[in-house]
């Protein structure tokens, strides 16, 4: 008798299992198989995605539905649509040796009417999202009034989404003796709640923190300056050139704008969010799981359904409001027996929640430094350098061979090694060259980001055409500096200021000097910084300052700064 058989599966499913290759049940199958096909008490199960959990309410509910009825016996809730196709199709496949079986999924952004056929053709489970399912209920395209068993899967993620009212509002077209399975990752008050409203002495299983998921995931935190977050994810991703990654922002906006910055420097990214179109989002999917996208830039809800075994890194960009949700997060990789590493870039002020989910998933965080310059062109190199010599020889270049030895003739083949190499290489070692040593986040009080940049004022504005974008882009050009160099630009009527590192302090100063715009000269000079301002006139006692009084305070601190002298 196999382990699958000692839970008390039948033959048609172990046939299935044998097919899908599995060899050991896993843990949150071996608690809970046994006790669903043996009772129809409730059940509240604490296990994450990747732990096998959809076998493990999915196998009992195949082998007691009746596939010979054509009623509906066994409701699934999910939160996304992903997640519902994916639970559909695994059913599927544990039931393959099931005559007449008929899982139908349904979800919003498809046909209602053929999701409605579907059912109609007697479907004995629904795999639902919450919003769909009950709008085909009040449609009266589904009737769930005799079903025995409903799954509550990924129950924190739908009530974070907003569907408590909506699953209340479905369960209670359910029979009352029913037998409700719910599934989390975690337990927040909510999901406690829930399971007390709608379930009657329900058994407990926790796989939570001993899951094959989190047991192969390993989790790294590096502390940045709120400013340099965007930096240290590009070190990340190029110190692990073969990465293949999903990076999660909080919100829909961020996800775009990182995703945009990340293609804009030549990185393989792709967003994901909610505010795409399902096309969208379907074939941004496909191109992540052809590897085309190496970094999957997501937000929380729209990672849900992602079932991509191989992901070597989950990046916290930011890390999620709710910190049960690291939980989620963190479990996208280390799945199927592999490895992953969890990264989190925080800023110092947020190093206390480390330790909030540190005891959640029972598990220590290392604390990183990024890699220099050195150390990521080298690894840059020899990755490249593998590739090279594990690529296998395409013979179609015996053609052209003549005329690339005449071309090479006088090369060595040190210089022809130097030269192949530097195709690539010079890019980051120049990128590098002068790169910012992240690890060197300030001791003091909470970085703002502001204590090394330099504020400065420049007599050009509204007045001469700029908003904020392009006056950026202007003395982005103008000062050669690089992308994320010039921030905080704020353009007002006849007059901006703008940020840049300190150490380009000397070079904006000297630059304008003799810079002429529209035949008058420009005129820059440091300014103050808006943090301190902010803070000097709160200290103010609360006086409301007039904005004269404020315009003449500027005048008089610039013109208290020596003035410099202009070469022409
Ligand atoms: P889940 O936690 O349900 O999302 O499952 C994660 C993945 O593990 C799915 O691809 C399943 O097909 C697979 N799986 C489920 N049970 C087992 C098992 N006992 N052995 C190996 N793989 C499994």
């Amino acid at each position: 008798m196999n382990a699958f058989e000692a839970l008390g599966l039948d033959i048609p499913f172990i046939n299935a299992i044998n097919d899908l290759g599995f060899t050991q049940p896993s843990e949150v199958q071996e608690k809970a198989i046994p006790l669903l096909l043996n009772s129809s008490e409730d059940l509240v199960a604490l296990a994450q995605t990747g732990t096998g959990k959809t076998a493990a309410f999915g196998f009992p509910m195949l082998q007691n539905i009746d596939v010979n009825s054509r009623t509906t016996q066994g409701l699934i809730l999910s939160p996304t649509r992903e997640l519902c196709l994916q639970i559909t199709n695994e059913l599927g496949l544990y039931g393959k040796y099931l005559k007449g079986l008929n899982v139908t999924a349904i979800y919003g952004g498809a046909s209602i009417t053929d999701q409605a056929s579907k059912v109609k053709k007697g479907a004995q489970i629904i795999v639902a999202t919450p919003g769909r399912m009950k709008d085909m209920i009040n449609r009266k395209m589904v009737d769930i009034s005799k079903i025995e068993y409903a799954v509550l899967d990924e129950a924190d993620e739908m009530l974070n989404m907003g569907f408590y009212e909506d699953i209340n509002d479905i369960l209670s077209y359910t029979p009352q003796d029913k037998s409700t399975w719910l599934f989390s990752a975690t337990m927040p008050k909510e999901v406690a709640t829930i399971a007390k409203k709608f379930m009657y002495q329900p058994n407990e299983i926790t796989v939570g923190h001993k899951n094959v998921g989190s047991e192969q995931v390993s989790h790294e935190y590096y502390l940045v300056g709120s400013r340099d977050r965007y930096l240290a994810l590009k070190r990340l991703a190029d110190a692990n050139p073969d990465i293949f990654s999903v990076i999660f922002c909080r919100t829909k906006r961020d996800t775009q704008k990182i995703a945009e910055k990340l293609i804009e420097d030549g990185y393989n990214a792709g967003a994901l969010h909610g505010d795409l179109s399902q096309n969208q989002r379907d074939m941004v999917m496909k191109s992540f799981r052809n590897k085309q996208i190496q970094m999957l830039v997501a937000t929380d809800v729209a990672a849900r359904g992602i079932d991509v075994d191989d992901i070597t890194h989950v990046i916290n960009y930011q890390l999620p409001d709710e910190i049960e949700t690291y939980t989620h997060r963190s479990g996208r990789t280390g799945r199927a027996g592999k490895t992953g590493i969890s990264m989190v870039i925080i800023t110092k002020s947020e190093q206390r929640k480390i330790k909030a989910i540190e005891r959640i998933i029972q598990k220590s965080f290392t604390k990183k430094r990024f890699p220099d310059g050195d150390e990521i062109c080298r690894v840059q190199l020899m990755s490249l350098a593998n590739k090279i010599h594990d690529t296998e020889i395409n013979h179609d270049i015996d053609n052209y061979l003549n005329d690339l030895n005449a071309l090479y003739e006088d090369t060595s083949k040190e210089e022809l090694i130097k030269k192949i190499f530097s195709v690539e290489f010079t890019r980051f070692s120049n990128y590098y060259k002068n790169a910012k040593d992240l690890n060197n986040v300030s001791s003091g009080p909470e970085s703002t980001g502001n204590e090394k940049s330099v504020r400065f004022f420049i007599n050009v504005g509204k007045k001469d055409g700029y908003d904020w974008m392009s006056l950026k882009d202007f003395l982005k050009a103008i000062l050669e500096l690089g992308k994320d160099d010039v921030f905080k630009v704020d353009v007002k009527d006849s007059f901006s200021f703008f940020n840049t590192d300190e150490k380009f302090a000397t070079k904006v100063l000297e630059f304008f000097q003799d810079f002429k715009y529209n035949g008058r000269f420009v005129n820059v000079e440091i300014s103050e910084n808006p943090e301190s301002r902010k803070k000097r006139r709160k200290s103010s006692r609360g006086t409301k300052v007039n904005p004269r009084d404020r315009k003449s305070n500027r005048s008089k601190s610039l013109s208290q700064r020596p003035r410099r002298s202009r070469r022409r």
